[in-house]
C-alpha cells in the first residue's frame, strides 16, 4: 500500500508519560499481547515470577527484578519465541497472619478470640480485599505477565498439588514426624527455620560453673553461655584426646540442685580449647548436645515451656521466665561456692527473623523432609552444567548448602497456610495421611480422628511454584508446553529458602530441572551505600517516581544502574537520566516525522541500493547493525549484560542517531533534488524504526507510542521482530572515517566555544597537511562545513599565524580569528575570566581545609563541594591553555 504520509502522525509537542502510559498499557491488555498460547507450536520461553507476598508492596528492589523479567520476556517474544511470563502471589504465612492479628488487636480481639475457623476466614477476607495490590503495581511498570494465569499459593490447585506433595513425600519414606531440636521462638511459638533464625553478635558471659565429683575428689569445672539449662543436663564431655581429662572419663559427677548423678563421657564433638575443655550436654536445648545425646543414648530432658518459662524439671526455678531462672540460678551457685568464674564473651546468638526475641534450642515434635536423598540430582544438575547461576560465584553457595543439607522443618505452628493432611486416631494413636479426613480410623476403627493442627511451611508450597502453577498433578497442555522453565530471575537471599529447594522439587516431581538459568539480581542500596528498607525510611516509592517520571525512565535507570554483580547506589534523581532520554527519543521522532510529509517512506519498505546513499547513510546503516548484533550477543542465553545493552542502544539512539545523524542529513533533508530527499527520509525511517525496535525490551511505553506513529506500521510494537543484525551492512573502514569526520567537527566546535565566538559567525579552517591525516577535510568538506558552521577549508603546509590551534591527533586545526575577534581584548577577557574562576574556586575550597567543618557537614554537602572543586580546576586548566595559546599568537 503506497500511502503518502501525513501530518496526522506527528506527535505532540512533549512526550507527557503518565497520559501514554496507561492508555499503552490498556491496549495491550485488550488486545491480549501477552498472553502465551500453550498449543502454539513456535519454540517457547516461560519465566515463573518469584510470587511476591500477598501483603506485598512495590519496592526498588521489585523494581529492578521484574523489569530484569520483562526485558527477556520481551526480549524473547521479540525473537518470535511463544513467551509466557506467569504471575502470582505468595500466601506467606507469619506476613499475613501478623497483619490479620494487628488489624485485630485494633479491635482488642486475638486470634484465639475467633477461632481458628473464624480467623482463617478473616485472613481470606483480607486478602480478597487488600490482597495482591502489588500485581497492580507491576502493571504501572509496564510488566508484559500473561494475567489470565495469575496464581495464588493457596488458591484450590495449588492446594491440591501441596496435598498430593506431602502425600508423595510421606508414602516414599521421606517426611517423617518426630522429636527433634528446633529453632523457637518463645514468643512466636512457633518453630523457624534455620534461614529464619538471624545471628547477632551478643556481648555475653561464660560462666565456669563447679560440678563436684560423686568420688569425691573435687569438681569439674565446665564453662556455659546459658546456665538455666543445666536442669536439661545429662551428661559432661570432654574430647577424647584432652589428656588433662583423661581419668575422668566414665566417672560421675553430680548435677547442682537436683539428686541426679551424670556420667561423663567423651566425644570427638567437644572443643579443647573452649572454656576448660569440659561441657555439658544439654539434648533438649541444644542442637550440638542433641546429635551428642544421640551419639551416647542419652536421655532428653525439657526444662521450659514453649513461652521459655521454666517448667518442674528446674526444681525451686519452676515458673521462672529462662532469663529471671538464669541469673536466680547463678545467684545460688555463687553463694553454694559453685561459681568459679564468670568471663565476658561476645558470641552469635540466633534471634527471631519476625520479632527479633532469642531463639531457644527446643525439642518438639515436628515435620520433617529428608533432603539428603533429594539434593542428589540437585547437586548432579549443577555440576553437570545443566543448571547455572549468574553471578557464577553463586554456584559455591549453592553447592556447599546442598552437600551439606540438614532436613527441613515444614511444620509451622501458625493458622494461616495449608494444613498438614496427617490425621491421628485418639484412641490408638494410629496416624493417616490422607486427602480427605479418614471416617474411623483403619486400626481400631475409632470415630474419634483429629487433624494435625499444625500448617505447612510457607516454602513447602513456593518450592513447587514452577509447576504447579501451570496445573501440576493434572498433565496440562500448559506444562507440557512451558515447563521446564527457562530463567529465573531472583535475589540471592533466596537462594536456600526458594531457588535450592525448587530444583530438588523440580527434579523428584517432574523430573526435570524446573529452569537452566538464575541470574540473581543486585542489591540495591542508597546513596550513603545502605540497604535500601522500610525501616529506614531510605526506599522511594516506585510509584511516586512513575508518576513523577513514567515507567520508562525508572526502568532505564534502575538497568543502567545494575552491572552483573555489583550492588546499585540508587537515588530518585538518577530517574532524570532516563526521563532525558526518553524525550531526546521522542524530540528526535518528533523531528523526524515532521519531516516526513508527503513522502512515500515506510518501515516496510527496503533501503534505497548503496550507491543511491551519502557516507553519512551507510554510516548510520552500519551502526544500526552493529547495535543489533552486540545487543544480540549481550542477551544471549547466559549473558544477562542486561546494562551493556542498554548502553549500546542508548549511544546508538543519542550520539549516533539523534546527535550526529540527523545533523548529517538536513541537507539531504532539505535539499532539493527529490530523489536524495527521499532516499534519506527512507534512511532516517529504517534507522528510527530499529532505534524504537532495540530499545522496546527496555522502554516499552515510549517506544510503542512513537513506533505506531511510524509510516507503514501496524499493530503493535511489542509484537514485532527484534533486529537481526545484517552484517554485510557492518562497514569499519566507513566507521573509521566518520569517526574523523566526527573529531574534526569536534575540535573545530571546542574552539569556538573556549573562544566563545558565536554559532552564527561562519569560520575559516586552515589544516595543516599532516601525512595525509587531513584528508578528511578534503572527502569530508561539505559535511564539516555544515556540521561545524564553517564557511572555508584550506589545506595548508606549515602552520597559519593568528590562528587558534586545535589537534585532532598530530594534524593541527587552524581556526583564522582575523575579522572574528580582536586578540588583545579576547586576552583581557580570558584574563578577567581566570581570575574570576580563582575566586570562586578559593571561596570553597578554603571549606575543605576546614577540619571541624569537613568533620561536622553532611557527607554529600562535602562531596558536592568536593566535586565542585574539581570542576573549577578543571576549568582553570583549560582557560591557562587557551591564554597561553592566545599570548602566542
Ligand atoms: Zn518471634
Ligand atoms: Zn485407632
Amino acid at each position: 500500500m503506497s500511502q503518502n504520509n501525513s501530518t496526522e502522525n506527528i506527535l505532540p509537542k512533549a512526550y507527557e508519560p503518565s497520559e501514554v502510559e496507561n492508555k499503552i498499557y490498556e491496549n495491550w491488555l485488550e488486545n491480549k499481547c501477552f498472553h502465551a498460547n500453550e498449543n502454539s507450536d513456535k519454540q517457547k520461553y516461560s519465566i515463573v515470577i518469584p510470587p511476591p507476598n500477598v501483603t506485598g508492596m512495590l519496592t526498588i528492589g521489585h523494581v529492578l527484578n521484574n523489569t530484569l523479567q520483562d526485558i527477556l520476556i520481551r526480549y524473547h517474544r521479540m525473537l518470535g519465541l511463544e513467551t509466557m511470563w506467569l504471575p502470582g502471589t505468595d500466601h506467606a504465612g507469619i506476613a499475613t497472619q501478623n497483619v490479620v492479628e494487628k488489624a485485630l488487636a485494633k479491635e482488642k480481639l486475638t486470634r484465639h478470640d475467633l477461632g481458628r475457623e473464624k480467623f482463617v476466614d478473616r485472613v481470606w477476607q483480607w486478602k480478597e480485599k487488600y490482597g495482591g495490590i502489588i500485581l497492580k503495581q507491576l502493571r504501572k511498570l509496564g510488566c508484559s505477565c500473561d494475567w489470565e494465569r495469575e496464581r495464588f499459593t493457596m488458591d484450590e490447585g495449588l492446594s491440591k498439588a501441596v496435598q498430593k506433595t506431602f502425600i508423595k513425600l510421606y508414602n516414599d519414606g521421606l517426611i517423617y514426624k518426630g522429636k527433634y531440636i528446633i529453632n523457637w521462638c518463645p514468643r512466636c511459638r512457633t518453630a523457624l527455620s534455620d534461614e529464619e533464625k538471624i545471628p547477632e553478635d551478643t556481648k555475653g558471659h561464660l560462666w565456669h560453673m563447679r560440678y563436684p565429683r560423686t568420688d569425691g575428689k573435687g569438681y569439674v569445672i565446665i564453662a556455659t553461655t546459658r546456665p538455666e539449662t543445666m536442669f536439661g543436663d545429662t551428661a559432661v564431655a570432654v574430647n577424647p584426646s584432652d589428656e588433662r581429662y583423661k581419668d575422668l572419663v566414665g566417672k560421675t559427677v553430680k548435677l547442682p540442685f537436683t539428686d541426679r548423678e551424670i556420667p561423663v563421657i567423651a566425644d570427638d564433638y567437644v572443643d579443647k580449647a573452649f572454656g576448660t575443655g569440659c561441657v555439658k550436654i544439654t539434648p533438649a536445648h541444644d542442637p550440638n548436645d542433641f546429635e551428642v545425646g544421640r551419639r551416647h543414648n542419652l536421655e532428653q530432658i525439657i526444662v521450659m515451656d514453649e513461652s521459655g518459662v521454666m517448667n518442674e524439671n528446674a526444681g525451686k526455678f519452676k515458673g521462672l521466665d529462662r532469663f529471671e531462672c538464669r541469673e536466680a540460678v547463678i545467684k545460688e551457685l555463687d553463694e553454694m561456692g559453685l561459681l568459679e568464674k564468670i568471663e565476658d564473651h561476645e558470641h552469635a546468638v540466633g534471634h527471631c527473623e519476625r520479632c527479633k526475641t532469642i531463639i531457644e534450642p527446643y525439642l518438639s515434635d515436628q515435620w520433617f523432609v529428608k533432603m539428603k536423598p533429594l539434593a542428589e540430582k540437585a547437586i548432579e544438575a549443577y555440576k553437570n552444567g545443566t543448571l547455572r547461576f549468574t553471578p557464577a560465584r553463586w554456584g559455591n553457595v549453592y553447592l556447599h548448602w546442598m552437600e551439606n543439607i540438614r532436613d527441613w522443618c515444614i511444620s509451622r505452628q501458625l493458622w494461616w497456610g495449608h494444613r498438614i493432611p496427617a490425621y491421628t486416631c485418639e484412641k490408638c494413636k494410629h496416624v493417616e495421611v490422607a486427602e480427605k479426613a479418614p471416617e474411623k480410623c483403619s486400626k481400631c476403627g475409632s470415630e474419634h480422628i483429629h487433624q494435625d493442627s499444625d500448617v505447612l511451611d510457607t516454602w513447602f508450597s513456593s518450592w513447587l511454584w514452577p509447576f504447579s502453577t501451570m496445573g501440576w498433578p493434572d498433565s496440562t497442555e500448559a506444562l507440557k508446553k512451558f515447563y521446564p522453565t527457562d530463567t529465573l530471575v531472583t535475589g540471592p537471599d533466596i537462594i536456600f529458602f526458594w531457588v535450592a529447594r525448587m530444583v530438588m522439587a523440580g527434579y523428584y516431581f517432574m523430573g526435570e530441572c524446573p529452569f537452566h538459568d538464575v541470574y540473581f539480581t543486585s542489591v540495591v542500596r542508597d546513596m550513603k551505600g545502605r540497604k535500601m528498607s522500610k525501616s529506614l525510611g531510605n526506599s522511594p516509592d516506585p510509584l511516586d517516581i512513575i508518576e513523577k517520571y513514567g515507567a520508562d525512565a525508572l526502568r532505564y535507570t534502575i538497568v543502567s544502574l545494575a552491572p552483573v554483580g555489583q550492588d546499585i547506589r540508587f537515588a530518585e534523581n538518577k530517574v532524570e537520566i532516563g526521563r532525558n532520554f526518553a524525550n531526546k527519543l521522542w524530540n528526535a521522532s518528533r523531528y523526524v516525522l515532521m519531516n516526513l510529509e508527503g513522502s512515500e517512506a515506510s518501515i516496510n519498505k527496503p533501503l534505497p541500493p548503496a550507491n543511491k546513499l551519502n557516507k553519512p547513510d551507510l554510516w548510520i546503516i552500519s551502526r544500526a547493525n552493529k547495535a543489533a548484533k552486540q545487543v544480540k550477543d549481550m542477551l544471549a542465553e547466559g549473558n544477562f549484560r542486561f546494562n551493556d545493552a542498554l548502553k549500546t542502544v542508548y549511544e546508538f539512539i543519542w550520539n549516533d542517531f539523534c546527535d550526529w545523524y540527523i545533523e548529517m542529513s538536513k541537507p539531504a533533508i532539505f535539499a532539493k533534488d527529490k530523489e536524495v530527499k527521499a532516499n534519506v527520509q527512507q534512511v532516517l525511517v529504517f534507522c528510527l524504526d530499529k532505534a524504537l525496535k532495540l530499545l522496546h525490551p527496555f522502554m516499552p511505553f515510549v517506544t510503542e507510542e512513537i513506533w505506531q506513529k511510524l509510516p507503514g506500521s501496524e499493530g503493535f510494537l511489542m509484537k514485532q521482530s527484534f533486529p537481526v543484525a545484517d552484517t554485510s551492512k557492518i562497514d569499519d573502514i566507513l566507521e573509521a572515517e566518520q569517526d574523523d569526520l566526527m573529531s574534526a567537527v569536534r575540535v573545530i566546535r571546542n574552539m569556538r566555544a573556549s573562544a566563545n565566538i558565536s554559532p552564527a559567525k561562519k569560520l575559516t579552517i586552515r589544516v595543516v597537511n599532516h601525512e595525509g591525516l587531513s584528508k578528511v577535510f578534503v572527502e569530508q568538506e561539505q559535511m564539516i562545513k555544515t556540521l561545524a558552521g564553517v564557511e572555508k577549508i584550506e589545506i595548508v603546509e606549515t602552520k597559519p599565524k593568528g590562528h587558534l590551534i586545535g589537534l585532532m591527533g598530530s594534524t593541527e586545526i587552524g581556526l583564522d580569528l582575523a575579522g572574528i575577534l580582536d586578540i588583545a581584548t579576547e586576552l583581557a577577557r580570558v584574563t578577567k575570566e581566570i581570575e574570576n574562576t580563582e575566586k570562586n574556586l578559593n571561596k570553597i575550597a578554603g571549606k575543605l581545609d576546614n577540619e571541624s567543618f569537613v568533620s561536622r557537614a553532611p557527607a554529600e554537602i562535602v562531596e558536592k563541594i568536593r566535586t565542585d572543586v574539581d570542576g573549577y580546576k578543571k576549568q582553570l586548566e583549560k582557560l591557562h591553555e587557551y591564554q597561553n595559546e592566545l599570548k602566542s599568537l
